[in-house]
């Protein structure tokens, strides 16, 4: 049976559910403010690490579950677009300056505390300064120690964007580009909402967390894998994207100020860049950037039913590529249950799924 869906937002969460409910035969309309390259969405910005075990330190257990699920579900999904975006499963390096070992205690010590079933394939390990050098020869002898965490992954956020739309233009999905819409205004039976920090009149809980990222070209530093320097007061990681080109980030900001990137900001990130090779001096500066992560109080994301023909996804925060897979197989199995049972026996339903604190149903919403 074709529904006829409206999905609010184009930016990642949307156009994966566009895209799957498209492909499933239904009607759909997809709107966004902003233009098909998906510009004015956190997305666009995001340096797309796929970190489940770095995430840990600092995230719920539910969000490194998720991103297990999701960093093993996101080779197939990828498989299905209509060209190749990059992915690649390379792990992350944990480094630090000796004065910042405190730092590395800390984060080692936070690890070693995760369960380890969810630690996951190759867990993590400490490194001594030739491994370093073995795994990243660009950085021969600059770190005495550090920490491999092998399993993680990353990909080519704008890459995944694009490829979205090509695969929902191939489709007969209607897309609405620079085009403001809110629930109220939306003509279909069912409106899934995936606009991040725009659902804010909807979801007042809703909060933007700013993040600046800046982007570089270099051609004197070649580095294989996400690099996270460990630092009392800007942590960055450097995240290297196809063409030489490394997304330095992210600041952490408790404000919803979508201004250009501050120049202290711009400071903190380039000098710790420097910190870990004096050659990123001469790389080139393409880009700075800064958008807000949609966040909810408790940091997790949620998919909220209103009873109706209301379905909202939202508060992927900063691990939205880490979890959207997820994210997606959980949203689709909501929409599938409301179209043949609407709130019938909702409890027992959602006790039977894999992530049940995931839902919520909101009748007020
Ligand atoms: C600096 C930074 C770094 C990040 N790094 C990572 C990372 O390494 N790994 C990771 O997993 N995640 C990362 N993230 C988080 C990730 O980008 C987000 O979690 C994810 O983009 C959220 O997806 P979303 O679809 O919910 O929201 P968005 O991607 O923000 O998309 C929302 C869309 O809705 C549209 N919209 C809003 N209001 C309206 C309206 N009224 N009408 C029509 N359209 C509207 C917007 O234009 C936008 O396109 C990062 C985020 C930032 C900001």
């Amino acid at each position: 049976m074709s529904v006829d869906f409206a999905v609010l937002g184009a930016g990642l969460m949307g156009r994966l559910v566009a895209l799957a409910l498209a492909r499933a035969g239904h009607s759909v309309d997809l709107y966004d403010r902003g233009g098909p390259e998906g510009e004015a969405s956190a997305a666009h910005v995001a340096a797309a690490m796929l970190a489940p075990l770095a995430e840990s330190v600092i995230s719920e257990p539910l969000v490194v579950r998720l991103g297990r699920v999701s960093l093993a579900r996101w080779p197939e999904l990828l498989r299905t677009l209509p060209e190749q975006v990059f992915f690649q499963q390379n792990g992350t390096l944990i480094l630090w300056h000796p004065q910042d070992r405190d730092q590395a205690a800390l984060f080692s010590a936070r690890l070693r505390r995760l369960d380890p079933a969810l630690a996951g394939q190759g867990g993590w390990s400490e490194l001594r300064g030739r491994e370093i050098d073995r795994l990243e020869p660009a950085l021969s002898q600059r770190f005495s120690r550090g920490l491999y965490l092998p399993g993680e992954g990353q990909l080519d956020n704008r890459g995944v964007l694009i490829a979205l739309r090509h695969a929902l233009e191939s489709t007969a999905a209607r897309l609405h580009w620079n085009t403001d819409m809110a629930p109220e205004r939306a003509r279909a039976d069912w409106i899934i909402d995936c606009r991040g920090l725009g659902a804010k009149p909807e979801w007042r809980a809703l909060r933007g967390v700013r993040g600046e990222v800046v982007r570089v070209c270099s051609k004197d530093v070649e580095l294989t894998r996400p690099i996270r320097l460990l630092h009392p007061r800007y942590p960055i990681y450097i995240a290297p994207k196809p063409g030489g080109v490394y997304v330095i980030g992210a600041t952490e900001l408790e404000t919803e100020d979508l201004s250009p990137a501050s120049v202290r900001s711009a400071l903190e990130l380039l000098s710790a860049l420097y910190s870990v090779h004096p050659a990123f001096g001469e790389a080139r500066i393409l880009e700075m950037s800064a958008q807000c992560r949609p966040a909810l109080p408790d940091n997790l994301p949620e998919i909220r039913w209103n009873g109706r023909r209301l379905i909202q996804v939202n508060g992927l925060y900063r691990h939205g590529f880490l979890i959207a897979p997820a994210m997606l197989d959980a949203a689709l199995a909501l929409i599938r249950r409301v179209l043949g049972h609407g709130a019938e026996a909702w409890e027992s339903w959602r006790e039977e799924q894999a992530w049940p604190s995931l839902y919520r149903l909101d009748e007020a919403a």
